[in-house]
Order: structure tokens, then sequence, then C-alpha cells
């Protein structure tokens, strides 16, 4: 599959991804010198083990966890046995088959996203990456490679990097599974989707991606994960797998490190 890789280059993140594993190797090796003990991603606290979070920022993470709808990945009140769908999933179907997400946005999720984005703490997606393949574990192991949510190629000029990108990659160290970083684009900037209401958000990116050349090939007939930072509505991760669903991939599940959870649902 790096064959497939190689034919949808991405220098830029590459080389980025290059910077995070190096970043991750001096923190370790800084670690087993013992000239600096290693710090909490999140405040900075010194630590035991790289690459974690201290106890106090981890008591405030809140990891989602079943029981969940088996669809949508929304956390559930009670237990109410395996394949049980939320109301949402039931009125509502995404184009996508399954999301799973690492945590409910909060504060602390939020805070750890805007490191991620404009702190340039590529070292947090080490972290966040192996939270997110543990939360999407079943979705990994049906997967054939896993596609990012791209940006806009203007706000990849201002930020430098796609956080999407990168933690795709940190997800899948693991497992080796290919990151197609060329196979989707978005021909269309989109306004920013925060305060937007849920319709909105939906007319927002409709036609927003497309399939590049190369990628139409890469991900034909591919069983694909699409990966983005933060789900809030869905219609972002519902556009992109209903371009790529078009385009011939066999089926898409959804990872996320965070996901708006407005309440938690009583299944039905
Ligand atoms: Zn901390």
């Amino acid at each position: 599959m790096s064959e497939t890789e190689s034919s949808v280059p991405h220098v830029e993140q590459r080389s980025i991804f290059a910077r995070l594993v190096r970043f991750g190797r001096a923190t370790l090796s800084i670690a087993l010198d013992g000239a600096l003990p290693p710090l909490c991603v999140s405040c900075r606290t010194p630590l035991g083990n790289p690459g974690g979070l201290c106890p106090a920022c981890w008591s405030r993470v809140s990891f989602i966890a079943p029981p969940y709808c088996e669809r949508l990945g929304i956390p559930f009140a009670y237990d109410p046995g395996p394949g049980i769908l939320s109301m949402e999933a039931i009125a509502d179907p995404p184009a996508y088959g399954r999301a799973r997400a690492a945590v409910r946005y909060d504060d602390v999720a939020r805070d750890l996203v805007h490191r991620l984005k404009y702190g340039d703490r590529l070292d947090l997606a080490i972290s966040i990456g192996r939270w997110m393949a543990r939360a999407g574990q079943e979705l990994l192991e049906d997967a054939d490679a896993l596609v990012p949510v791209p940006l806009h190629w203007r706000r990849l000029w201002g930020r430098r990097f796609n956080q999407a990108a990168v933690l795709a990659k940190a997800a899948t160290s693991n497992s080796g599974l290919p990151v197609l970083t060329g196979a989707l684009r978005r021909v269309r900037a989109t306004p920013q989707q925060v305060g937007l209401s849920r319709n909105a958000r939906a007319a927002n990116v409709q036609g927003a991606f497309a399939v590049t050349q190369d990628g139409r090939t890469a991900i034909y007939g591919k069983r694909l994960v699409l990966v983005d930072d933060v789900l809030t509505s869905g219609a972002t991760v519902d556009a992109c797998a209903r371009t790529l669903l078009r385009a011939g991939a066999r089926n898409v599940d959804v990872i996320v490190f965070a996901r708006v959870v407005a309440t938690v649902r009583v299944p039905i």
C-alpha cells in the first residue's frame, strides 16, 4: 500500500510528520537520559512517562466508552444491549457507516485541539492519535486506508499543516495502514462552521469536496476511515463520505478525536 501512498504525495505533511516522529524520539531519548523529565502534553507538568497527561489533566478528560450508539458512537445513559442505535442514527442516518470519538468535546478537549492546531504542539498528536486508535480499534481493523478531512489550501497555507492528516498518521502508526493525504480535496473554501445551525452546516459543505485524480484509483473499492479532529454536527464528515462513496469507495467509517455530545442519550 506504500505504492498507493507514494502516488498521492504530500511532501509538506510528510515533513511535518517526520518532525513529529523526530520530536517524539527526542523526547524519549531526553527522558532516558534523565536530563529533563517528560512533560504533561497539556499543562507541561513534569511526568514519569513521556507522551501522557498528568493525573490532574487526565481526570479532566471525558473519554467516551461503551455503551454507545453502534452507528454514531453517541454515549448512552445505560447499556441497552448490543447493536442498539440512537434516535439520531435512525431519524437521520449519515452517509458514513460508523463513527467513533476518543473524547467528548469540552473545555479540556478544546484546549488540546487548540494547542495542536495553533500552538505547534505536534507532540500532542502522538497521544491523541493513540486515544483515537483505541476508540476506533474495530473500525481500523476493518479498514484498508485512512483519509484525513482536507483543509482548503488557503487555510493549509496559514496553518502550515493539516491537523487531521497529522492525527491520521499518529493513529495508524501501529497498524501501518496507509494514509491517503491527497485523495480528497477541498474544492471550495467554506466559512467556519462555528455558530451555524445544523441545516446551515450541511448547506455550507455541500459540494465542498472532490476526489483527486490519483485519489480515484487509491480509494476505489476500498474500506476507508475518515479522520478529523472534531465532530460537531457531522456535516463535514458526511459530505466527505458522500464524495468518497460516489467515487467508488466500498464503505466509509469515521474516527475523530472529540465529538460534541449535547446530552447523554436514553437508547430507544
Ligand atoms: Zn497536565
